[in-house]
């Protein structure tokens, strides 16, 4: 049960693969939500009142607290906008905008008008990160390899989305290890340059590599690729001078120095609603663009090379 006892009502916008396999089950599991509304334009969620698109749930459910957006990225804007500007406190998956001005305009908004932003990033409530962002805090480190390959066409079977601009290609998993790192590491965390792979006929790119270094002049280095399989690699290696922490399996496993380290169950959307909650109860606002600038960072200074046609 979280701290304080108020259910909020909560709307919820765009039900596709993300909002059925994580969210619907979230809230049903979380007293201190209800969920009482959905808007999307194909699909309908049961025992509740659903609506064709945003607009129309706004103008129906004037007592509505909440409403979590989980849509593409390159509507994320414009929805967040409207759902703030009729009074309702805010969440957003991950990545939180298309681009990093729309986000810190949004930023702005919730603050003048007093209203919960959340903008979630569900890696960061991984079984390792706590453990490992605590075991680094006092540690020297010395270089940091991110490997972050996946199938695409087993992840994001017949979605057109990631390929146009805003989509992200393979940094929308990839921005999940940035996420990760940019919580764990001790320092800042800069881009020096990248390289993208973009295939011939998409806009964004099928594989990446970016090297980066922290703020002491350590390197950072990582590797995207959506042309991996069968078996996902989602790890993180951090050599610091008292040995290496890796995580791996997206952060549900780590090791120190070679030994594995006890870590509680997942629970990665469980946790975000219990932060959304407290955020809205403690009457503040979550927005943290790192993750987002690392990869516009990378789409400004980035070679791009063309790569075969994806075949759509
Ligand atoms: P998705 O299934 O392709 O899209 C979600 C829903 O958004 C769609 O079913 C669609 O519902 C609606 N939608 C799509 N395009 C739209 C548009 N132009 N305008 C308004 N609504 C639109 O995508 P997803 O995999 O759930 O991902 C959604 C977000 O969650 C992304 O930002 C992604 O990075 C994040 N995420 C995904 C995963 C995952 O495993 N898939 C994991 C973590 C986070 P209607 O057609 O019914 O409107």
């Amino acid at each position: 049960m979280t701290a304080n006892n108020t259910c909020y009502t909560v709307g919820i916008v765009g039900v596709g693969k993300i909002a059925r396999d994580q969210h619907l089950p979230a809230i049903a599991n979380n007293p201190g939500f209800q969920l009482i509304a959905a808007a999307s334009r194909h699909a309908q969620v049961e025992h509740v009142r659903n609506y064709p698109d945003l607009d129309a749930l706004l103008a129906a459910e004037p007592e509505l607290d909440a409403v979590s957006l989980c849509a593409p990225p390159q509507v994320r804007y414009a929805q967040a906008r409207a759902a703030l500007l009729a009074g309702k406190h805010v969440m957003l998956e991950k990545p939180p905008g298309a681009g990093v001005s729309e986000v810190e305009a949004l930023r702005g908004l919730a603050r003048k008008l007093g209203r919960t932003l959340f903008a979630t990033w569900h890696s960061r409530h991984a079984s390792a990160v706590d453990p490992a962002r605590e075991w680094l805090a006092h540690r020297s480190v010395r270089a940091v390899h991110v490997r972050w390959k996946e199938d695409v066409r087993r992840w994001h079977p017949g979605q057109q989305w990631i390929w146009e601009p805003g989509g992200l290609g393979v940094f929308d998993p990839g921005i999940n290890a940035l996420s990760i790192v940019t919580e764990i590491l001790p320092n800042e965390v800069l881009l020096r340059s990248a390289t993208l792979h973009v295939p011939s006929d998409c806009a964004t790119p099928i594989a990446a590599e970016l090297d980066c270094i922290d703020a002491s002049g350590a390197p950072v280095h990582a590797a995207f690729d959506w042309r991996h399989g069968p078996v996902e690699q989602w790890e993180i290696d951090v050599d610091t001078d008292d040995g290496l922490l890796s995580i791996s399996e997206g952060g549900k496993r780590m090791t120190i120095a070679g030994a594995p380290v006890a870590l509680g169950a997942e629970r990665e959307y469980p946790a975000l609603y219990e932060r959304f909650h407290a955020l809205i109860t403690e009457q503040t606002y979550d927005v943290d663009v790192r993750p987002l600038r690392l990869v516009a960072d990378a789409f400004l200074l980035g070679r791009h090379v063309k790569t075969d046609a994806f075949g759509h």
